[in-house]
């Protein structure tokens, strides 16, 4: 195993890394939380190359498996491949062809679900089965992607081979609600602090929307760079990157393109970029060492989302901040979000129970009302399973207004879970005592190690020269310069508003 781990380039193994890793080959069921950057793949990718047999790794963006299947392409792996939507008919079945070579397979929850990939699986031994990003299962689980939740029954279905979950932020809820999805509560546990001590955290007030905007602005003057600014919104996204000014910032959101996308990740990853002004569509997986600040504009839905976020900064270990700023109105936007992630009270029974619906399709109903793509994915696939939608159409059974029933259950609990997660959010940035602290209880964990400097909340702080120093130069590439010549207005098009989602 050391050997192994020398030939791939490294000295040693990180905290946790070993003892993962050991329990893997011993073909144990393991949960691991440890923090962003920390060194997580190598936890599977070293055991891909002992074990006998295929590792799945069931990974939630297409972005993120084409980023580490390309990392690992580059250190000269050959025996890894994904198989995602974003893949052309003939790429696909590239993959497939050379089926019986592959070491590592990168798949999307929904990509394991197909009868494709089902048929392929059935031909190899699966010697590990690994969820990156497992805290997905339950963020998304329940809500707009119903194939997380499939994931238990499909390890089953493969001949439950060992299970590695992996993670950066769980709270106690979740880490149980992953183990008992993924039927592993056997396993071997390894937690880490989720605290990483060279982040500086500070929240910032405003009494208003305008002032909370300059104080944004000037402080983005000051830092060093490059950092991350995360919005509410996609138009809030669009229109910081005008404000700092497009030469030096760009917007990244869910509205735009994927070429757009990987287009912009990529030249803020190249230091082409100072600032990238983003929705939380950014940054999952997302390998940057040098960022020097994650800054809100507006709030996270959670403390778990604030946590992620602002895990992007500092993965190099050298000193970097974490600023949320915040005014009154803020609350606004989250709350109507929540509302907008479920089908309000008695939605179900006016459609579904109504009898002039049934024997229509589903479809139609989206006349009547206002849900977005996104709500009514989630609506149909819950109605699919309970046999209350079949092949696109309402039934009618016995025990419909149960079944209804039950399910608005299920989504008041959701929801009521949502408003407590926004309310811990609201606390973190209504606290008086250490910021750091009252993250860690979120998470059960106590502050044994407080860093200096830790927070706004625990007095002033001189920032050593050690921060402004680490900032990265950017270094503009010629389609950059080419860009600013052509579009001195900026390139990213102006977005307008059209669903829900805000991502
Ligand atoms: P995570 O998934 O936990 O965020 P990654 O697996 O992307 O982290 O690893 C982050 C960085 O740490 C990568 O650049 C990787 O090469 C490096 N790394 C991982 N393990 C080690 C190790 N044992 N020694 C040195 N560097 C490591």
């Amino acid at each position: 195993m050391d050997n192994l781990l020398k030939k791939m380039g490294y000295h040693s193994f990180r905290p946790g890394q070993r003892e993962i890793i050991e329990k893997v080959l011993d073909g144990k069921n393991v949960f691991a939380m440890l923090p962003t950057g920390s060194g997580k793949t190598l936890c599977y990718y070293l055991p891909s190359k002992i074990m006998e047999g295929l590792v799945i790794v069931i990974s939630p963006l297409v972005s993120l498996m084409n980023d580490q299947v390309t990392q690992l392409k580059s250190q000269g792996e050959r025996r890894a491949a994904q198989l995602t939507s974003m893949q052309s008919f003939q790429e696909r079945m590239e993959v497939a062809d050379k089926f019986d070579q592959w070491n590592l397979l990168y798949l999307s929850p929904e990509m394991l679900s197909s009868t494709f990939v089902q048929n392929l699986l059935a031909k190899r031994s699966i010697s590990l089965f690994v969820v990156d990003e497992a805290h997905c299962i339950s963020q998304w689980g329940h809500e707009f992607r119903p194939d997380y939740q499939d994931l238990g029954s499909r390890i089953k279905k493969l001949q439950s081979p060992p299970v590695l979950a992996l993670t950066a932020t769980a709270t106690k809820e979740v880490k149980k609600d992953i183990l008992k999805q993924l039927n592993m509560e056997d396993a071997f546990i390894l937690e880490q602090s989720i605290d990483r001590p060279n982040i500086y955290l500070e929240v910032r007030h405003a009494s208003s929307r305008e002032e909370k905007l300059d104080a944004l602005l000037a402080e983005i003057e000051q830092l060093p760079k490059p950092c991350i600014v995360y919005t509410g919104t996609r138009s809030a996204a669009e229109m910081l990157a005008g404000k700092i000014g497009f030469s030096e910032s760009a917007a990244y959101h869910g509205g735009m393109s994927a070429e757009e996308r990987n287009l912009i990740q990529t030249q803020f990853i190249n230091n082409e970029l100072d600032v990238l002004t983003a929705t939380n569509a950014f940054g999952m997986g997302i390998n940057k060492p040098d960022v020097r600040a994650v800054l809100h504009m507006q709030m996270p839905a959670s403390i778990e989302h604030y946590v992620q976020e602002i895990g992007r900064a500092g993965r190099d270990g050298k000193p970097s901040k974490a600023v949320l700023f915040y005014s009154e109105e803020d609350m606004h936007l989250p709350l109507a979000f929540i509302e907008a992630e479920f089908p309000e009270e008695g939605w179900l029974g006016k459609f579904v129970l109504n009898p002039a619906m049934h024997g229509r399709k589903l479809e139609d109903i989206r006349c009547y009302t206002e849900v977005s793509d996104t709500l009514f994915r989630m609506i149909k696939a819950h109605l699919e399973k309970e046999g209350l939608v079949k092949e696109g159409k309402i039934v009618y059974l016995d025990n419909t207004r149960e079944l209804c029933r039950k399910l608005e259950k299920r989504y008041e609990s959701r929801r009521m879970e949502k408003y407590r997660q926004l309310t811990s959010m609201q606390k973190y940035v209504q606290s008086h005592s250490c910021l750091r602290k009252e993250i860690l209880s979120f998470f059960k964990e106590d502050l044994l190690n407080k860093p200096d400097p830790c927070c706004s909340a625990c007095g002033n702080m001189v920032w050593p020269d050690e921060f402004y120093q680490a900032g990265t130069k950017v270094e503009k590439s010629w389609q950059r310069r080419l860009e600013e010549l052509f579009f001195p207005e900026g390139r990213g098009r102006k977005y307008e508003q059209t669903g829900r989602n805000n991502s």
